[in-house]
């Protein structure tokens, strides 16, 4: 009885798997097709500066919304456009769509300080990656120090030379940021070495950072660490007025989560930018 069992157990793993390769199979090839601008559309979540409440910036975040299964996860569709290499051409595209944006937004007077884009290792491993951006901000006449790459640490591991490409990408005049800062594996000396502007801090470490002594304790870390480099800081997933005035006393200045905004339409964007511009200006 035990063996059958074992065995059911074994054919319902393996229908399971089975069923998994064949989703995985169907988000690569819906992925191919899919285009930026078309079923994959930008979204825009606010940056905040958290003593004004003043938004700074916005990332840049990839929606899907596939014709059959309807909205799909960047969580479980980038790792797919990676694994296969779509992301070389979906990131390109990513890259120009964030600057024509940013672009028409200038020029509607909405005059962010930043737009953040995420970049994966497959694009930061290709050979004419730096010239893409250089491409992207020329097309759109869009300021290089109004765009910051957001690379994670595991990403920059795997890029030969490293160092040497982010100095190009410095020089171009981009901001560079670590994302999902303290996730990684990698050491601190790569602070050391790479020519970085920011650090943005893993949402794993906000979730209970009013609870939780160990993530206050490690928080308080980042915030030393990034004083002493000069690299500016950003907490990720505020969802809470009391996680907000957690990293307010522990001299974190910037966030993003859902406290503020999701990641919104450009046009809804925008629209909520403006009235709030219009607000301040009526005071
Ligand atoms: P990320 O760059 O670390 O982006 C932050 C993620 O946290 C986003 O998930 C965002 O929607 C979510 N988030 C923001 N505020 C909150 C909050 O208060 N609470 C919680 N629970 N979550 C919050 P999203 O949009 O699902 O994206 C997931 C990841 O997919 C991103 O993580 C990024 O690594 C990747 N990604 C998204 N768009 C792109 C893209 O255009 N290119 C590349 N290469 N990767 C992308
Ligand atoms: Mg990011
Ligand atoms: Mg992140
Ligand atoms: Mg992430």
């Amino acid at each position: 009885a035990a063996k059958s069992a074992g065995r059911n157990r074994c054919e319902i793993y393996d229908s399971h798997l089975a069923a998994r390769a064949v989703e995985r199979l169907q988000i690569e090839q819906g992925l191919r097709r899919a285009r930026v601008g078309e079923q994959l559309q930008l979204h825009w979540q606010p940056i905040v500066e958290l003593a004004s409440g003043r938004v700074l910036g916005a990332e840049a975040l990839l929606r899907w919304q596939h014709p059959e299964y309807g909205a799909i996860s960047p969580e479980r569709f980038i790792p797919i456009a990676e694994e296969s290499g779509l992301i070389e051409d979906i990131g390109r595209a990513v890259l120009q769509e964030a600057c024509r944006q940013g672009r028409a937004w200038l020029d509607a007077g909405l005059h962010l300080e930043r737009i953040a884009v995420n970049v994966s290792a497959r694009q930061l491993q290709r050979e004419g990656f730096v010239n893409a951006v250089r491409q992207a901000l020329l097309q759109h006449a869009f300021p290089a120090d109004r765009l910051e790459l957001e690379l994670t640490e595991s990403a920059l591991q795997t890029v030969d030379s490293g160092q040497r490409l982010l100095g190009e990408l410095r020089r171009l005049g981009v901001k560079l940021a670590i994302d999902d800062f303290g996730t990684g594996f990698s050491s601190l000396s790569m602070l050391k070495y790479f020519p970085l502007d920011r650090l943005k801090i893993d949402r794993s470490f906000i979730r209970d950072l009013e609870t939780d002594a160990n993530d206050q304790a490690i928080t308080r870390a980042i915030v030393a660490l990034a004083r002493a480099l000069g690299l500016a800081l950003t907490a990720e997933g505020v969802e809470s007025a009391a996680q907000r005035q957690a990293l307010q006393a522990l001299g974190v200045e910037e966030a993003q989560g859902w406290l503020f905004s999701k990641a919104v339409p450009a046009h809804e964007f925008a629209l909520t930018q403006l009235q709030a511009e219009l607000a301040r200006h009526l005071h």
